[in-house]
């Protein structure tokens, strides 16, 4: 599958956003928002009122930016929250929030979601003590996720023993035992993600 290769910064100064895709530099002053708060390119400065539907589209893609989608993988996504009950973009931020690498990167194992993707691509968690490494596994309530214990010893998870991690409610986490819990899925209020999901169903509904 094709995957973005340009500079990450690029896709926020686009959505004139952090979209915090690069770890603990995003909260540095070195975040290339922080110097120029204004779309790449040539004519990144100049501003353009945007339509509806330009509004429209932004919103989606800075969604699925900020998730690390590819398109094809979002409309899939679109289509499953679409068939399932209740509020169309209320399921669709749901099912972003319980994919595995996005759980890594709430639990607070991985300093982006990048990150949390490779690292359960390489093999290092287990969910319910088996092994998973497919990023768009849906966990469950009640899931535990849990460092492998032959990772366990790396360099990247032993410095995450000393940190002070905090947690959206609706996981909990060991730091010691290097593991996390699902308590419950996230209802749309315990969801932070700055997006106008109204606006990502009336552009696919169009
Ligand atoms: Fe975005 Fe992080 Fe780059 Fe800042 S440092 S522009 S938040 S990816």
């Amino acid at each position: 599958m094709a995957r973005y290769t340009d500079a990450s910064c690029r896709l926020c100064r686009r959505e004139c956003q952090k979209l915090f895709l690069k770890g603990e530099r995003c909260y540095s002053p070195k975040c290339a928002l922080e110097k120029r708060s204004y779309a790449p390119g040539q004519h990144g400065q100049s501003r353009k009122k945007s339509s509806e539907y330009g509004l429209q589209l932004r919103e989606k893609q800075k969604c699925k930016r900020f998730y690390g989608l590819q398109e094809t993988q979002f409309r899939n996504l679109f289509d499953k929250a679409e068939r399932k009950k209740g509020i169309t973009g209320e399921n669709l931020l749901i099912l972003l929030e319980t994919r595995l690498d996005n759980v890594v990167f709430r639990l607070g194992f991985a300093s982006s979601r990048k990150e949390a993707r490779q690292l359960v691509t390489h093999g290092h968690f287990t969910v319910n003590g088996r092994k998973v490494d497919i990023p768009s596994y849906t966990v469950k309530a009640g899931d535990v996720i849990k460092v492998k214990e032959r990772s366990a010893n790396s360099p990247k998870f032993k410095e995450i023993k000393d940190m002070t991690i905090s947690v959206p409610n609706w996981v909990t986490v060991d730091v010691e035992k290097l593991e996390g819990k699902v308590v419950s899925i996230p209802t749309r209020s315990e969801i932070d993600t700055p997006v106008a999901e109204h606006l990502i169903v009336e552009l696919y509904s169009k």
